[in-house]
């Protein structure tokens, strides 16, 4: 150069000032463009220099901090502002990022909260130092952005996501949250309380299942693929698993729901178990259940029909044994409960719909009340039955009619025993007209006697009346043997009705008592021109008996015998041994008018008489039969009658042959000589 000429060197220099001010011109743009861009910059940015005084504050940054606290120098832009670090401790002015960038520290996305008395934001920031080539500190440069909106949205998310930990943690089912390598995130009380008493976050789901074993409603073990969290795992969906949870101190039944979570990739991220404690609800349902089959078991062994339909539709919901017997008879197809649960009543019984028992369910629905159907009689094997059919109605919470229970009671016995009992009432009072008529006839004479004595009397004729008077004496002992014979027959029936009637037992030869009963009547069998025999198979049978009384049971048979022949009718009297010798059998055998086959089951009955029309010459109450049969079983013993209507008939007697070691001789003052007892027994026959 210093060889060059003057010129050519200021030529050079001109040149190089050209360059220069080219390059300047070039780097004045180019930072006019840099000030621009940081200018538009979304992002707040300061420069200031090493005392911190502002070089350029961008207009981001120019609204982020308050227009008016922008001074020369950053104290500044602190005298109006409070700063607090993001967890709510104030920061103070020297540990600002920019002011510790003018010590030379650098810090990178600081998170502040900043008060001012007419704003409050959050906002993150960045300061550097920067220095020449010397190494000396220049320049600050602050870069910030407003995250308010940011941060209270984190925030919000955190609260909400608070809220619904305390949700899940409160719920009353049992939630567990894992991740895809079966770490629990989440469990919650429920669930802790239920399995994972001893919960650690860092449990896994296989260390429950050391613990515990979970089974099938049948018992069976799962195996460890059907585990449900493995199955979830799996990526299985699945609702209401019903598991048994078997842990050394615990057993619990419980539904599990199963939901595998997926990530946008669609790879298995959460699973999610949420089950609920079914062990109380099956308890209960178990007590329930076997509550229902006890009262079924009963309702079944009721001897009362029962059946539940179905509301509106009549369909039978249950029958109990007693009623399907019922259903059996009157529908012989039918064999089995099954046949006849979920059937229509109307599908059963084709007539139903016309029936009165469907009237009477109307009535039940509409009027919401039992109702009652009664003395309904049903042929069930050819027996004629009677119910009283009951409708009750049972009621669902909400009042409406879920289901009608059908009763039926067999009143039956009730009925049949009504009707015996107006049977009784009416032979009664026909007995009553005949005891009546019984006693008048008897004492009209010895009335109609005294008067005519009372004539005699008056008129002096006693002497010359006195074959007459005597004779009609005699009327008036047959009268009053009539009258005794009534009475006694009456007392003794109500004695022995109210067990008082005794027995005087003393060994007898009964061939001998029954063979001189037949004798001492052959006078009278005579005079009515009948012929009377007596027959034996061995002369001396002694058995234990009441010798009066087996005289009355004679008597009482062979007046019937004589009461009910006609002239030149034999009368067959019979004594026999019997049942190799275990009893003794005294027959009277009639050949006169017999009894009609219908009439045969009533005679032994109290009151009971063939139609008197028919018993032409008889006379009596209907109770000596009765009396017979009686003192016949006092004695251990039976009577049965055999006889063809218009032939005769045959009264048999059968006594045990028994003896008695004490004998009871009682003697009683009212007892009667043979004579007298034949006069009254036979009271009705003499005529
Ligand atoms: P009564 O005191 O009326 O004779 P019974 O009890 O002795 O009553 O007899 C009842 C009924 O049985 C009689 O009314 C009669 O109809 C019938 N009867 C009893 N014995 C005979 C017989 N030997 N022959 C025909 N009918 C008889």
């Amino acid at each position: 150069m210093e060889n060059l000429s003057i010129e050519k060197r200021y030529k050079i220099i001109s040149d190089e000032n050209k360059e220069l001010k080219k390059r300047n011109q070039k780097l004045e743009e180019q930072n006019t463009q840099l000030l621009s861009i940081i200018e538009n910059l979304s992002e707040g940015v300061m420069f200031a220099n090493n005392k911190g005084d502002f070089i350029m504050v961008n207009s981001e940054a120019r609204r982020v901090i308050y227009k008016s606290d922008i001074g020369i120098n950053i104290a500044d832009a602190f005298k109006n502002i409070e700063v607090f670090d993001i967890f709510g401790k104030q920061l103070a002015f020297k540990d600002f990022p920019s002011v510790r960038a003018l010590r030379g520290e650098k810090s990178k996305n600081v998170r502040i909260f900043v008060r001012h008395p007419n704003k409050e934001y959050y906002a993150e920031i960045s300061s550097t130092p920067i220095y020449n080539a010397k190494g000396d500190l220049t320049i600050i440069v602050s870069c910030f952005h407003d995250i308010t909106e940011t941060i209270n949205q984190s925030r919000k998310i955190e609260e909400q996501k608070k809220e619904l930990e305390a949700i899940i943690e409160n719920i009353a089912d049992s939630i567990a949250i894992f991740d895809d390598k079966g770490k629990y995130i989440l469990v919650n009380k429920t669930s802790r309380e239920l399995f994972h008493a001893s919960y650690n976050s860092m449990d896994n789901i296989s260390e429950g299942y050391d613990t515990s074993e979970f089974y099938d409603t049948y018992g069976k073990q799962l195996d460890s693929e059907n585990i449900p969290a493995n199955r979830v795992m799996r990526g299985e969906e699945f609702k209401n698993m019903r598991v048994i949870v078997k842990s050394p101190n615990k057993t619990l039944q419980v539904d599990i729901n199963g939901t595998p979570i997926y990530d946008s990739n669609g790879k298995f991220s959460l699973g999610v178990l949420c089950s609920r404690d079914m062990t109380d609800y099956f308890k209960h349902e178990e007590i329930t259940r076997s509550r229902y089959e006890f009262l079924n078991n009963m309702v079944n062994t009721f001897d009362l029909p029962v059946v539940r339909l179905t509301c509106p539709d009549f369909k039978i919901v249950d029958i109990n044994k007693k009623g399907l017997s019922i259903v059996e008879s009157l529908k012989p197809k039918i064999k089995s409960i099954t046949q006849i649960k979920g059937n229509k009543i109307e599908d059963l019984f084709g007539k139903f719909k016309s029936s009165e028992y469907y009237k009477c369910i109307s009535e039940v629905l509409k009027d919401k009340k039992i109702k009652y159907l009664n003395k309904r009689s049903l042929i069930l094997n050819g027996n004629e039955v009677y119910f009283n059919v009951v409708f009750e109605p049972i009621f669902e919470v909400n009042s409406e009619i879920r289901e009608i229970v059908i009763l039926l009671i067999d009143v039956t016995p009730e009925i049949k025993s009504n009707m015996v009992m107006k049977k009784a009432l009416k032979m009664q009072g026909e007995f009553l007209v005949n005891v009546s008529h019984e006693l008048k006839t008897p004492l009209n004479v010895i009335f109609a006697t005294a008067q005519l004595f009372n004539l005699y009397c008056t008129s002096g004729s006693l002497d010359d009346k006195k074959d007459s008077i005597i004779k009609y004496i005699e009327s008036i002992k047959q009268n009053s043997y009539r009258l005794s014979k009534i009475i006694n027959n009456i007392v003794d029936l109500s004695k022995i009705e109210a067990g008082f009637y005794k027995l005087n037992l003393s060994n007898n030869n009964i061939v001998e008592i029954v063979e001189e009963i037949v004798v001492s009547l052959t006078n009278l069998t005579d005079s009515k021109g009948l012929n009377i025999v007596f027959d034996t198979d061995c002369e001396e049978n002694i058995i234990a008996c009441d010798t009066e009384k087996i005289e009355r049971i004679v008597l009482n048979l062979i007046s019937n015998a004589i009461k009910f022949s006609d002239k030149g009718d034999e009368i067959f009297v019979c004594v026999k041994n019997k049942n190799k010798n275990k009893f003794v059998e005294i027959s009277v055998k009639d050949n006169g008018i017999g009894i009609e086959e219908e009439h045969l089951d009533i005679i032994f009955d109290r009151f009971s008489q063939v139609d008197k029309s028919l018993s032409r010459n008889a006379e009596g109450t209907g109770i000596g039969l009765s009396l017979v049969k009686s003192i016949v079983e006092l004695h251990g013993g039976s009577i049965y009658v055999e006889s063809e209507f218009g032939k005769g008939s045959k009264f048999t007697v059968r006594l045990p042959k028994n003896k008695v070691l004490n004998e009871n001789m009682l003697y009683s003052s009212n007892v009667r000589s043979r004579d007298e007892n034949i006069q009254v027994e036979l009271s009705d026959v003499y005529s």
